[in-house]
């Protein structure tokens, strides 16, 4: 049982959570612990379940150190390039450090709830996940044996949808523009975002084919061509399937797309273009001699 906390090299082991160190009577308490703690967790609803798992929140982990005796203490925040980071130290009564972690928040994390939120917020929540993880250190076994997850709700926002990441950064991509697209998010030091994003693989064009009435023939058909990988992607698209669609600004005409449009462009994307190498253009648009269209914006 102790060796979950094995990793952790700064903290004292954990028989002083329970003082003694007989590990039969370690066992008998944490057990006691962990069935006490279960009943407050699912009546109060402290977790969140994350791929069939119950992942609980710090709620469930503060109380869990309280009946420990094990509390945490923010020790520092500070301000990082796009968010904030703290350190939160789990101490005794007493004033024993048994767990310490660091975290961060960031607006331009994967999850999208940041994006737009005032910096207070992200300090809490950067405080948030670090108490979590602090606790988590040596207090986690007793949470396995309550049924739950060790890993605390707040660590795992971060890391929910593993996979495609940015080749310049490695970042995690993020779904954007409804999930159309998974792009890279990072904020660069001039203050601008990283460019690079491509077309969600998981969005495909038979879901938006039956897609909720909700969504406009706009957002279904700027979808279907992110979908389809299209080669130089959405504008480049319109350039040579639908330049009635681009404003004189160089912007999309999103309210111009009837529902019928939406359909017939989407049909030339899956029956046309999609089966030819390059994309050809039904329009008059000048070809090769030229060079290729402008890029908008
Ligand atoms: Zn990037």
């Amino acid at each position: 049982m102790t060796q979950a906390l094995a990793p952790i090299t700064e903290v004292i082991p954990v028989p002083t959570l329970f003082g003694t160190d007989d590990p039969e009577r370690i066992v008998f308490l944490a057990t006691a612990r962990s069935k006490a703690l279960a009943p407050i967790i699912e009546r109060e609803k402290l977790y969140v379940i994350i791929n069939d798992r119950k992942h609980v929140r710090i709620e469930g982990w503060t109380f869990l150190g309280s009946m420990s005796g094990v509390f945490a203490v923010p020790v520092w925040t500070r301000p990082i390039a796009d968010g904030w980071e703290a350190r939160v130290e789990a101490r005794t009564l007493s004033g024993i450090v048994v767990g310490a972690a660091e975290a961060q928040c960031e607006h331009s994390e994967e999850s999208g709830n940041w994006t737009s939120k005032d910096d207070y917020a992200l300090r809490s929540m950067a405080q948030t996940r670090a108490a979590s993880k602090a606790l988590r250190l040596p207090l986690g076994f007793i949470m396995v044996l309550s049924g739950y997850e060790a890993t605390p709700a707040e660590e795992m926002a971060d890391d929910t949808k593993e996979g495609l990441r940015c080749p310049q950064h490695n970042r995690k991509l993020r779904e954007w523009s409804g999930g159309k697209v998974l792009k890279c998010t990072k904020k660069l030091t001039d203050g601008t975002y990283c460019t690079y994003e491509i077309a969600n693989p998981d969005y495909s064009i038979d879901k938006q084919a039956g897609a909720p009435p909700g969504i406009t023939p706009a957002a279904r058909l700027q979808a279907a061509v992110a979908a389809a990988n299209y080669p130089g992607g959405f504008r480049e698209f319109l350039l040579w399937h639908a330049p009635e669609l681009i404003g004189p600004g160089g912007g999309f005409l999103a309210a111009k797309v009837t529902a019928e449009r939406a359909q017939a462009l989407i049909d030339l994307l899956v029956d046309g273009v999609l089966k030819e190498d390059e994309p050809e253009s039904p329009t008059p648009e000048p070809a090769s001699d030229s060079g290729s269209p402008a890029p908008l914006l």
